[in-house]
């Protein structure tokens, strides 16, 4: 049995982004400068779902605090001293010196070159690898997967997708929805292969796509069609449909975000994470246009134009935005 998301949802953010003023007046609230330049996060209160999308230029890192506490990074960065210098102190800023989980989705650079100054920066007790190296593996990511073998207590590689993460004392889970179906090393294109994860708490759903393709896409609506109880778990259910916020597959490139996809989906907001000027061209025009078409109400919010963005549930389905 399908249960769909509340759906009471405040969009904070609709109209603040199309006035700068505005804008500033809001980053005001919820992320105040400090005399150095560097942001003022207000404390995490229990209870409280925060999802920041970390500007680290063309790559991703997304840094979770979730209801009971617990602290999981998405992916982290290129690897860039810049970038690595922005992950650390905003994890610094946060007051993060422990992750309790690391989730590298594939082994793309601007995914995983930041991982090991991470590890090298706070204390990371599990970290998912979407695959295990083997001879030939690229020599950067075989030497993070050392790395995280000698340092990290648990180390989990792609084929225990079905893990997840639950919680005890506020009603959230994030769980993996892909990749779903490799024991070896991935041959061709690693986006193929990334992680895709949904996160949801008290109905409020947020789907983290990763550098997914349409292929992967197109497999995975295939799957949901046919058997949608594969994506129950106990008391736990994925609800495609039920997504309201999603964060957009591969930097906004056309490779991904098909239409059918998207109107599946039918968002509420989208977040891009993607540099400014970049030499790809992400996020597509036609991407975008197609996220606009597929909720038409609905924001997108892009690192290269807003920074920073966070994003904020206090529980009960409700959320808002806010960006510096
Ligand atoms: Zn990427």
């Amino acid at each position: 049995m399908k249960r769909h998301g509340r759906r009471n949802k405040i969009r904070a953010c609709g109209a603040v982004l199309a006035s700068a003023v505005l804008a500033a007046a809001f980053c005001l609230c919820a992320c105040a400068p400090t005399d150095d330049g560097r942001k003022e996060e207000p404390a995490w209160q229990a209870g409280e779902l925060r999802v920041h999308f970390l500007d680290v230029g063309q790559g991703d890192c997304t840094v979770i605090e979730l209801p009971d506490g617990k602290k999981i990074m998405i992916d982290g960065g290129d690897g860039s001293a810049e970038n690595n210098r922005k992950i650390a102190d905003s994890l610094d800023d946060l007051g993060i010196g422990r992750l309790d989980e690391v989730i590298l989705t594939h082994s793309d650079r601007d995914h995983s070159g930041g991982i090991e100054s991470v590890l090298d920066e706070v204390e990371v007790s599990g970290i998912y690898l979407p695959y295990k190296p083997t001879l030939g593996s690229d020599e950067v990511y075989f030497s993070l997967c050392r790395k995280a073998e000698a340092e990290v207590p648990a180390v989990k590689y792609a084929p225990e997708r079905y893990d997840y993460i639950r919680g005890d004392t506020y009603d959230y889970f994030l769980t993996f929805l892909w990749p779903r179906r490799f024991d070896a090393a991935p041959e061709g294109d690693a986006n193929y292969y990334s992680a895709v994860l949904w996160l949801e708490y008290e109905g409020l759903s947020i789907l983290f796509a990763g550098d997914m393709t349409k292929e992967t896409e197109d497999e995975l609506m295939r799957e949901y069609a046919l058997a949608s109880d594969i994506f129950d778990w106990d008391d736990m259910h994925v609800s495609l449909e039920s997504t309201e916020v999603l964060k957009v597959a591969h930097h906004g490139s056309a490779t991904s975000s098909g239409e059918a996809w998207l109107r599946l989906l039918s968002p509420e907001a989208a977040v891009i994470s993607v540099g400014a000027d970049n030499g790809y061209g992400h996020p597509s025009d036609e991407v975008v246009a197609a996220l606009h078409a597929a909720m038409p109400e609905g924001e997108v919010y892009r690192t290269d134009e807003c920074g920073d963005i966070l994003l904020t549930s206090a529980g009960g389905g409700a959320y808002t935005f806010s960006y510096q």
